[in-house]
């Protein structure tokens, strides 16, 4: 495995993928440009420009949404999650239509994309944020909890549903191979006898078994049927990725999460600012920091 970059990153060239919005159903464009050190990854779209930022969220039924004034962005959770698993710090999300592209309901187009596009380094050192003290949010019957680690991000992500998905746990450190082989294919789940709850909302109205794995009972109707037998614990973890890109930087820390979703991974953040759980180091001060204190992970 490669040491972790110290360096910034951006894009080497611009990138587009087409699509349509899984929510809105309406056809959709972005273009992945690359940005300058220290822009952080921006959407432009409807004339404005949004943040990843959790302070700019303004809806997480389903999906994790960037508003600002009358722009928004819908459905930005799969396309963060696969810049932020592969690395990429800075990057100009031009955004034609109001919602990501649903691709194939997983991050795999994006990453594919990336690849073709290329990382660069750029001349400016790596900012990150490290996990300094523990924190939870709770969320009905959910939990989530950012505690100190040595190095690196680490996830543990626990579900819990009825009928054949169950309960399943899966635990990785994150870095851009674990990303690419174990999380990044995990496709979009969801119930058929949801469906017409969501269509009434004007949630999942380009929803289908081309972007979504689809459970009826015990039944996965999806012909191909699942990519992994915990598919859909990997996409919770997936989507945790892309949640936590809205950090607004790499984390350094242990992530725990039990029935979470993303308005419990906003609360989480939302925890760990106020808290002042977070820190800003640059990489190679935070590679010595690790290094001076062994003690610092928790007991699971
Ligand atoms: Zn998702």
């Amino acid at each position: 495995m490669r040491a972790p970059r110290a360096a910034q990153t951006t894009l080497a060239r611009p990138v587009t993928l087409s699509g349509r919005g899984v929510h809105g159903d309406r056809p959709s464009r972005v273009t992945l440009a690359p940005a300058a050190p220290r822009s952080g990854i921006v959407f432009s779209a409807g004339g404005a420009e949004l943040r990843a930022d959790w302070r700019g969220v303004d809806a997480t039924q389903l999906r994790t949404r960037l508003s600002r004034g009358a722009a928004s962005v819908s459905t930005v959770e799969h396309l963060l999650a696969a810049l932020f698993g592969l690395g990429v710090d800075n990057a100009l999300i031009l955004v034609e239509g109001d919602e990501v592209p649903a691709m194939d309901g997983s991050a795999q187009a994006f990453v594919a994309a990336i690849d073709e596009a290329g990382i660069v380094d750029l001349p400016a050192p790596r900012a990150l944020l490290q996990v300094v003290r523990p924190v939870q949010a709770s969320l009905g019957a959910g939990w989530a909890e950012l505690a100190p680690a040595a190095s690196g991000l680490s996830l543990d992500v626990e579900i819990a549903f009825e009928g054949p998905i169950g309960r399943q746990r899966r635990a990785i450190s994150l870095t851009p191979e674990s990303f690419r082989s174990e999380l990044s294919r995990a496709r979009s789940f969801g119930f058929l006898r949801d469906a017409e709850r969501l269509w009434r909302d004007g949630l999942a109205l380009g929803a289908s078994l081309e972007n979504t794995v689809v459970l009826d009972g015990e039944t996965v109707l999806n012909p191909q049927g699942l990519r992994f037998a915990d598919e859909c614990v990997r996409h919770k973890m997936l989507d945790v990725v892309g949640d936590l890109a809205l950090a607004g930087a790499p984390l350094i820390g242990a992530f725990r999460s039990f029935r979470g979703g993303h308005a419990l991974n906003m609360a989480l953040l939302d925890a760990a600012m106020r808290a002042g759980a977070l820190e800003w180091r640059e990489a190679s001060t935070a590679t010595f920091a690790a290094s001076e204190a062994p003690g610092q992970r928790p007991s699971p």
